[in-house]
């Protein structure tokens, strides 16, 4: 099985074995149009945004611009995250000010619009929880019960208020100890920019891996679409749950299995927190896979069906134009929206 990309690297096993794959077959370079398209990608590997991430191009371009694509990572992280001291959003969050950047005004509206379609089940201003929690820590707990119960009184996206002066400039309105936490979008945002950074200079076909959202530029090579493999969720022996072939669209997945511990008493705890209750939602799902044209799109709808469960979240994508979806429940049977089978390569439908 030549040349798969596996969508979720979120450990450097994956990300190592998806660059061996890449770089395993070595062919000279073949004409198409005019266009030269390399068989072996230009392709430059790194830790960013707390993951690993990876861009590829198929087209002949300066190593530099890769390397330029993948800083954006840096110039994003310096806007939304939530943790980093220096970052706008921090200051934000900090009340340190009260106007927005383009990018953290037109990714906050995004989040809130989400937001929005779900009712709160989906809701950026989760962070006064999230930031109690820590799935990454070597040792993670299960934050203090009067902790969450606290933080709970400052999660409710309708009391963020965007306006926009008529000069253009942005601002934000939201009550002091209020936390925008803009994980469940960022990366697909930002695959997104890169992708238009890299087709702005030359760059017609290419994957951009942000830890498992890829986002997938032109087709592979002429006629032929890129490989995406969708890892089977908690499999470390890199088994997938579908290949899919994509051409110049992204696939995102959210799910239990990205970020999360058992604590001393054997209990599952995962990243996506319900707002209710500050605690990780109790599904029956535990991936959602989302297939569209932009990352953004399919970054802010796999968290948004995640949380919506199987019916609702099935029912808003079949109300979607061109974004399809498959889910994974916790007995390992799928569910798939009425066009993903048009994507799908093998056989175990
Ligand atoms: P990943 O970032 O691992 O790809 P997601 O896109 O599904 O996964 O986003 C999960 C992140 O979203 C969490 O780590 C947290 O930052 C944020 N989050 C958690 N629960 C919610 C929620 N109910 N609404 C909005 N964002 C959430
Ligand atoms: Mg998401």
């Amino acid at each position: 099985m030549n040349n798969i990309f596996y969508k979720r690297k979120k450990h450097m096993s994956c990300l190592i074995l998806a660059a061996i794959l890449i770089t395993s077959c070595i062919f000279p370079l073949t004409g198409c149009n005019n266009e030269l398209t390399l068989t072996t990608p230009i392709s430059i590997t790194d830790y960013k945004l707390n993951t690993y991430v990876q861009i590829s191009s198929y087209t002949n371009v300066k190593k530099d611009i890769i390397s330029e694509a993948v800083s954006l990572c840096d110039y994003y992280e310096h806007i939304f995250s939530r943790t980093l001291a220096t970052s706008e959003l921090y200051k934000v969050n900090n009340k340190e000010t009260t106007t927005l950047s383009d990018e953290l005004y037109e990714l906050i509206e995004t989040g809130l619009e989400y937001s929005r379609i779900s009712d709160g089940a989906f809701d950026i201003t989760i962070g006064s929880v999230s930031r109690l929690w820590d799935f990454t820590s070597d040792s993670p707990v299960v934050p203090d019960a009067s902790l969450i119960s606290n933080a709970l009184a400052y999660v409710d996206y309708t009391k963020v208020t965007l306006s926009t002066d008529e000069d253009g400039t942005h601002h934000i309105d939201m009550p002091d100890g209020f936390c925008i936490d803009l994980g469940a979008v960022a990366k697909g945002y930002i695959a997104d920019k890169i992708k238009t950074f890299l087709v702005d200079n030359g760059v017609k076909s290419a994957i951009i891996n942000l830890g498992g959202n890829v986002l997938c530029i032109g087709e592979k090579k002429k006629n032929t679409d890129f490989t995406i493999a969708v890892k089977k969720p908690f499999s470390d022996t890199g088994e997938y749950m579908e290949l899919l072939n994509i051409n110049d669209s992204s696939v995102v997945s959210s799910g239990t299995y990205e970020r999360y511990f058992y604590s001393a008493d054997g209990t599952f705890y995962h990243h996506i927190l319900n707002p209710k209750t500050g605690y990780p939602y109790e599904s029956v799902l535990c991936d959602v896979t989302i297939i569209s044209h932009e990352s953004t799109v399919g970054d802010c709808l796999s968290t948004t069906c995640f949380v919506l469960g199987a019916d609702k979240g099935m029912e808003l994508i079949e109300s979607l134009d061109g974004i399809e979806a498959i889910f994974m429940k916790n007995d390992g049977t799928k569910l798939y929206s009425s066009g993903a089978s048009s994507y799908i390569q093998n056989q175990n439908k």
